[in-house]
């Protein structure tokens, strides 16, 4: 069958890191063309200043790949959409989740597939976690996420914005895992929000989360973008049967009572394009908002502490 040929909107370090390498190596996906406001292209595609211009030009694309920063994503999209595009959307899918249900509503009407990547939504060592908790049950859930924002983010002022997200950008990662793998809802009693006096978004956050379970499980979350000795990407989990369960390097490694019962490389882009490859061939759509309200319920009742002021 012949690939799909498919447009990359906006050519940031996720792009240049993971889209682009991916589509070159991919049995599904052909690049098509590149939307940069910089004028960046790859391998010697068509380079558009704008999405218009890009749907004026090739109106015979007909797939796009949003990797932009969130406080755009639901104009882009929508023009997406408009264009009689289907669309994958980068994380985290839109600043707000009315932005959001407008886009699953809006996708639906227009018959349009949308599909919105999670991080390490298919992980081996996600899945596992996730049925040894159903089995075993859940007594506490410790989440920490700690990481340079100077390595990983290097000069994005957008992240300090309002609908930036702040150190809830990667943290919304561990949400997307931590939402996954949970037997049952989870819901945020309390948060507290650092931020740098000079920034509009968090650079600390602190989340006690509670459930509707009678035997509550003690689960809470750290998030921190100072973190210069490297990432701590990491969720423990005790569960009611009486295990620890580690996942670690961002959920691509679990241990059991420490011992690694999986360990496999991470090929998150590689099985987001693969997923987007059958939900294209099913004509369906795959969105889902679980770890962006948790986000915007920490934001809702969080308590607001000041720190020093952030230079990059
Ligand atoms: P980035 O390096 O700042 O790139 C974003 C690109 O979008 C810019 O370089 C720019 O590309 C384009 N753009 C268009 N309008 C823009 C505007 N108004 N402001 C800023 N940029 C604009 O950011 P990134 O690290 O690639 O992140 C992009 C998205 O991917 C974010 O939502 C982020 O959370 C997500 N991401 C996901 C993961 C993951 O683990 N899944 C990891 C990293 C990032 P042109 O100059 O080419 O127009």
């Amino acid at each position: 069958m012949a690939k799909r040929k498919i447009a990359v909107i906006g050519v940031g370090k996720i792009a240049q890191d993971q889209h682009l390498p991916v589509i070159d190596k991919s049995e599904d996906f052909e690049l098509a063309a590149t939307v940069s406001t910089r004028g960046l292209g790859h391998n010697g595609k068509p380079v558009f200043k704008t999405p218009a211009e890009l749907y004026a030009a090739m109106p015979e694309i007909d797939l796009v790949a949003i990797c932009t920063p969130p406080g755009i994503r639901h104009q882009y999209v929508r023009e997406a959409l408009d264009a009689g595009k289907d669309v994958m959307m980068e994380k985290p899918p839109t600043t707000t989740i009315s932005e959001l249900d407008d886009l699953v509503a809006y996708a639906k009407s227009l018959d349009r597939v949308l599909f919105q990547t999670w991080h390490s939504q298919y992980n081996l060592a996600v899945d596992r976690t996730r049925d040894i908790l159903a089995a075993d049950g859940v007594k506490s859930v410790r989440i920490d996420w700690r990481e340079s924002v100077r390595k990983w983010h290097p000069g994005q002022d957008w992240v300090w914005e309002p609908g930036g997200f702040g150190v809830c950008d990667p943290g919304i990662n561990a949400l997307s895992i931590f939402t996954k793998v949970m037997p049952f809802p989870v819901f945020v009693q309390s948060s507290k929000l650092t931020f740098p006096v000079n920034k509009q978004t968090p650079v600390d956050v602190e989340i006690v989360f509670k459930s509707g379970q009678i035997h509550q499980p003690t689960m809470s979350a750290g998030f921190n973008w100072l973190e210069e000795s490297g990432e701590i990407w990491t969720i423990a989990f005790e569960t009611v049967a009486g295990d620890s369960l580690k996942l670690e390097k961002g959920g691509t490694v679990l241990r059991v009572n420490d011992e690694i019962i999986v360990e496999a490389p991470s090929e998150e882009y590689e099985r987001i394009y693969e997923r987007f490859a059958v939900l294209l061939d099913n004509h369906e759509s795959d969105v889902h908002a679980a770890p962006l309200r948790l986000v915007a319920d920490a934001f809702l009742l969080g308590a607001r502490v000041n720190a020093e002021p952030f230079e990059w």
